[in-house]
């Protein structure tokens, strides 16, 4: 028997027009170049929006075809996050610290119709402009002057009426938007997202359980809006009629301890090495800042190491939630909020679970393969992490071989090496290309990292897999000091021998002043090889 329920049709209109109907005066704060600060209220960005859908028509953009932003964190990319959906075209946001090869690579595979661009970001344009054509290019000027056949975002706005917006019933299943992966892995692979997967995302987002959101909070993504979506920040608060700050180009701690005070923050959201640096600013000096107002820090993209999260909780009363996603997964996987059922654990043991990577929204559903089928959910067999739900990919964007990353019956294999637990939790131990494999045994690179980073004289620590004659491969670890500190290899390795079995103990630490990183933040750790990979031959 069928249901008699309608086939109502997930779309962002739905999201659109609770915000016009219930948040018309809340507010929506952009930190300009300046530093000073832009505010205008929902009412305004929907109003602007319309004419944005508007404008974009009238340019000739068509149904599904893509326009791209390559902006920062602020009110306009707000605009653009709903308007280009809003009449039907996809939104594509373009990672803005990639290298001129990988952007035109990324933007002639989209076939990217329209580029949206800061004007503080045309020097970085002018880098691949050679390598794409675009038929418009629309700058985001702050003093009205754009270059020889460009256009202006507000002159383009101002010649519409918002009136003239109706919105269009979409099919859920439209695309909505795409982002390509960051290339930390390889070449950049494009994920497409539609209105429903949307739409389920900043359902299961909003939950307690999870980033738990509501119309009273403030909410500032330092994510950047060309990551993932800003974590779908921009989707899941306006959903709750939230708050939002944006950072602008301002993401530097300081900065954003500062937006923290002025705008009252209580929700942030960003990669660890934003935290770490944090940290040790108020470490530093603890009364800098009154923080009072946050509830939580969300950290994600790279492990959050316990001693991190162990240091905001302890030192400045600060809560980190750690959790874990990918660009596959929209990106909201897992996250490590305490189940009541474990309240009665010691505090050490809670820690310990609030430093895993949590376990999975509602709808998403997590597996783990090691060489011989599925293991056991014990916390401590490790193998594959597959994963499923309504806001995963099914498959890369036009690209053929895609299939191996996916299961016969459907799963997405995520490529991270991870442990389920009894309680459900998911731990990541790496990534599988950064797994260290000697004599024939896993070691786990990010075990080894977060310990490091929880003795007092680290900053920053990569632990990376170095061929070696007889084990085939071992750890080497690369280190950077706390400013003003000091620690022998010898006894960074002792500090490792308390947790560690000998066998996975780095054959050597060398100690440098800085980690590359890629694009949003992670090491690099294709680099570290390529440069250490001789390191343990002699
Ligand atoms: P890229 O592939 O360029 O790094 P993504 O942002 O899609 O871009 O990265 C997803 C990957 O980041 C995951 O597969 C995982 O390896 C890593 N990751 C994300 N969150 C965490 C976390 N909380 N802890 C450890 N690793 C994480």
């Amino acid at each position: 028997m069928q249901s008699l329920m309608m086939d109502f049709q997930l779309t962002l209109n739905a999201i659109m027009r609770r915000a016009e109907m219930l948040f018309r005066n809340q507010e929506i704060v952009t930190r300009q170049p300046d530093k000073s600060y832009h505010r205008y209220t929902y009412g305004d960005w929907i109003k602007r929006t319309k004419k944005l859908a508007l404008a974009l028509r009238r340019l000739g953009i068509k149904d599904g075809e893509r326009v791209a932003t390559f902006c920062w964190n602020h009110y306009q990319h707000h605009e653009l996050y709903y308007g280009i959906p809003a009449m039907g075209a996809v939104l594509h946001t373009l990672n803005l610290r990639l290298g001129p090869e990988d952007l035109g690579y990324i933007c002639g595979h989209a076939e990217d119709k329209v580029l949206v661009i800061d004007d503080n970001l045309l020097p970085l344009y002018e880098k691949f402009k050679d390598k794409v054509k675009f038929e418009h290019i629309v700058v985001l000027s702050r003093d009205g002057q754009v270059p020889e056949g460009m256009l202006d975002y507000e002159k383009l706005l101002e010649a519409e009426d918002e009136s003239q917006f109706e919105y269009t019933d979409w099919d859920e299943n439209k695309a909505i938007a795409m982002c390509y992966t960051s290339g930390t892995t390889g070449q950049p692979k494009g994920i497409v997202y539609s209105h429903r997967s949307m739409v389920l995302h900043s359902m299961a987002g909003a939950m307690t359980s999870v980033l738990s959101l509501n119309d009273e909070d403030v909410v500032l993504p330092v994510v950047p809006m060309f990551h993932v979506n800003a974590w779908g920040i921009p989707f899941t608060t306006v959903m709750c009629g939230g708050k939002l700050v944006y950072p602008g180009p301002h993401m530097d701690p300081q900065s954003l301890l500062e937006a923290y005070v002025a705008e009252k923050v209580t929700v942030t959201a960003g990669v660890p090495t934003i935290w770490f640096g944090m940290l040790q600013i108020l470490d530093k000096d603890p009364k800098a800042y009154d923080l009072s107002t946050i509830r939580s820090l969300i950290v994600g993209g790279a492990a959050a190491p316990k001693s991190m999260i162990e240091g905001f909780q302890k030192r400045h009363n600060l809560k980190v939630v750690h959790a874990w996603g990918m660009t596959e997964t929209s990106p909201m996987g897992t996250i490590s909020n305490l189940k009541a059922s474990l309240a009665d654990l010691s505090e050490d043991e809670k820690y310990d679970y609030r430093a895993k990577q949590g376990f999975p929204c509602p709808m998403i559903e997590l597996r783990v393969r090691g060489e011989e089928g599925l293991v056991a959910s014990d916390g401590k067999s490790m193998g594959e992490l597959e994963i499923r739900g309504p806001w995963v990919a099914s498959g890369y964007y036009k690209l053929e071989e895609s299939s191996d990353r996916f299961t016969e019956d459907g799963w997405f294999k995520t490529g991270d090496i991870a442990t389920l637990d009894e309680q459900g939790y998911m731990e990541i131990k790496d990534r599988s290309k950064d797994l260290v494999k000697s004599g024939g045994e896993w070691i786990s690179s990010v075990d080894l990292e977060n310990e490091l980073m929880g003795h007092e004289a680290v900053a920053e620590a990569a632990v990376i897999a170095v061929p070696h004659a007889k084990w085939q491969e071992r750890p080497l670890a690369v280190v950077v000091l706390s400013e003003g500190k000091s620690a022998s290899r010898d006894e960074l390795t002792e500090f490792l021998a308390k947790k560690f079995p000998k066998w996975w103990l780095p054959d050597d630490v060398v100690f440098v002043k800085e980690i590359p990183k890629t694009s949003v933040g992670k090491f690099k750790k294709l680099v570290l090889r390529e440069t250490y990979q001789n390191h343990l031959m002699g």
